[in-house]
């Protein structure tokens, strides 16, 4: 089954029902797929043909799901664009996928003037919004039929294109096939229960898995996305209190921020059943926190751009404090989502018993086709039906998944592996660590040897014999930082946050990324 299928599906079924809120706007299940068919039918009418890319440079609104759905119903492939990115990143993306078409936020245009004179060849643009009157997108869906379009995606076309966080390495664009992020993200909407009747709350951006992921597997289940274009506390709270929203997605960061503002001015929230999260399992502090504030409503997503819609799930079920297997589980990124296999694997690419750490790999409908022209990373990742993650961990007697570090993070240290993830928690244990980072760094007895950068909670005091102190008392000796640096905030990445471990490292090894 085509994503185009299930708009149709719901326009009919659902009619009357509404697919999104938006800025005050109410958009029905049967208006979406309208002017997903129309749009679909002024496309073909422009000369776009199947396999065409077209890339996406806007913030969040419903327009950007029209986009991704007309991909899902003519054969297109959307590229959602990340529009934190500098020009130059932007023009890398636009080189690498060589768009049909570019369409923009009006609030951009500035910005798409200085890309398309970058590039190479002639982009067409095409603006959002504007009236039935002008040339641009609302003009091209009124003029156009809302009869099914001539074109028809199929099964296994390419259906996006969505560009890696660029964590490790450059961002390399995914490519998602079409029946297999339907068919994930309906066993994601079983996982969760999704039903028409729910109010999904989504605010992470579309240009990256995150936002895509749960926002899909709610909208074909036939629910409403309440949709917002930026996070701000206040109105997501707000929002949730009046739509009277039963289902959400944050990062982890964006939760705290909700607490924080919860705690200053309170709003009904009794209507939320399950409050999603992924990249990193909650710390105990902010779990118990959490907890408090809104019940056990929190559920941790293992996913990565590579495999659509979520591989593994963890329900909060249980305190993260004690020593029971259950509160232990708090820290694994529990169990895989059903219709995904996991395998744990050694160097040599054979499978491991239960409570070996290898590199994760997984097999599901929904893992990538590849990445977009680049052949020989895609060989190195896909292997006969089974993706290698890059990421490292180990499965516990119930089959709940402990993700232990990315290969790419992992030092070894005179013939030793020693996971950057354990040393870090270990750093936030100290009551003054604030944010932790930990590299290997060139040594030539022992091959790397362990170093750290911390940032200081505003007010806290800790010096560098202090921490590695701190460490060894709850590490294994061999993995204590040798040096640690301090630093008033750690880099990170403008995409999602994620601390920029590439330029940490970049003083110390001239050719590792
Ligand atoms: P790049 O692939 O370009 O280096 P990236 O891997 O950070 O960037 P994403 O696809 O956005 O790009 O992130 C997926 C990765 O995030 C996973 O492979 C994993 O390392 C990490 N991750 C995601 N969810 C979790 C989780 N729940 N627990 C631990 N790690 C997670
Ligand atoms: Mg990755």
């Amino acid at each position: 089954m085509i994503l185009g299928d299930i708009v149709d599906h719901n326009a009919r079924c659902l009619r009357d029902h509404p697919a999104f809120l938006f800025e005050g706007r109410v958009i029905t299940h049967g208006e979406f797929g309208q002017r997903v068919r129309r749009l679909g039918n002024a496309l073909v009418a422009q000369g776009l043909a199947r396999g065409d890319r077209i890339a996406i440079l806007a913030q969040n609104c419903p327009e950007y799901m029209e986009m991704y759905c007309v991909a899902g119903m003519c054969g297109f492939i959307a590229v959602g664009m990340n529009y934190r990115l500098s020009a130059a990143d932007q023009v890398a993306i636009l080189r690498d996928c060589a768009p049909a078409l570019l369409v923009y936020d009006p609030e951009y245009e500035d910005r798409v003037r200085e890309l398309c004179t970058a590039l190479p060849a002639q982009v067409r643009t095409m603006k959002l919004g504007g009236d039935a009157g002008e040339a641009g997108y609302e003009a091209a869906i009124a003029r156009a039929d809302a009869v099914p379009p001539p074109m028809r995606a199929r099964d296994d076309d390419t259906v996006f294109l969505i560009y890696t966080s660029g964590t490790t390495g450059t961002a390399k664009g995914v490519m998602l096939g079409n029946a297999g992020q339907v068919e994930q993200a309906r066993m994601l909407a079983l996982s969760h229960g999704a039903q028409p009747t729910d109010r999904m709350l989504i605010v992470m951006p579309a240009y990256h898995i995150g936002g895509t992921t749960e926002l899909l597997s709610y909208l074909i289940c036939g629910a409403t996305i309440v949709l917002h274009r930026r996070f701000d506390a206040r109105e997501i709270l707000d929002s949730m209190a009046r739509h009277r929203v039963t289902a959400a997605h944050f990062a982890p960061i964006m939760i705290q921020a909700l607490l924080d503002e919860q705690e200053r001015q309170a709003v009904d929230l009794s209507s939320l059943k399950t409050i999603c999260y992924a990249s990193a399992p909650m710390s105990v502090a902010l779990s118990r926190r959490a907890h408090r504030a809104l019940g056990r409503i929190f559920m941790q997503v293992y996913g990565m751009t590579e495999h659509g819609p979520g591989t593994a799930l963890l329900k909060h079920q249980h305190e993260p404090e004690g020593d029971s297997a259950q509160a232990a589980r708090m820290a694994s990124a529990g169990q895989p989502i059903p219709g995904v296999e996991i395998r744990i694997l050694d160097e040599q690419g054979r499978e491991l018993e239960q409570g070996r750490i290898g590199e994760i790999a997984m097999r599901s409908a929904a893992i990538m086709q590849g990445y977009w022209g680049k052949p020989a990373e895609t060989a190195a990742a896909l292997d006969g039906g089974w993706m290698k993650t890059g990421d490292l961990g180990y499965f516990d007697e119930d089959h709940y998944l402990f993700i232990v570090d990315r290969k790419k993070d992992m030092i070894i240290s005179g013939g030793e592996n020693i996971y950057s993830r354990e040393v870090e928690e270990a750093l936030l244990l100290h009551p003054a660590v604030l944010e932790a980072a930990v590299i290997g760094v060139p040594d030539e007895k022992w091959g790397e040897s362990v170093k750290a950068f911390v940032a200081l909670k505003a007010g806290g005091q800790a010096d560098e014999r202090t921490l590695i102190e701190h460490c060894r008392q709850r590490l294994a000796s061999y993995k204590k930082p040798r040096s640690i640096e301090f630093m008033a905030a750690l880099p990170r990445l403008p995409s999602t946050n994620k601390i920029d471990k590439k330029a940490l490292r970049a003083p110390y090894w001239a050719n590792k990324a």
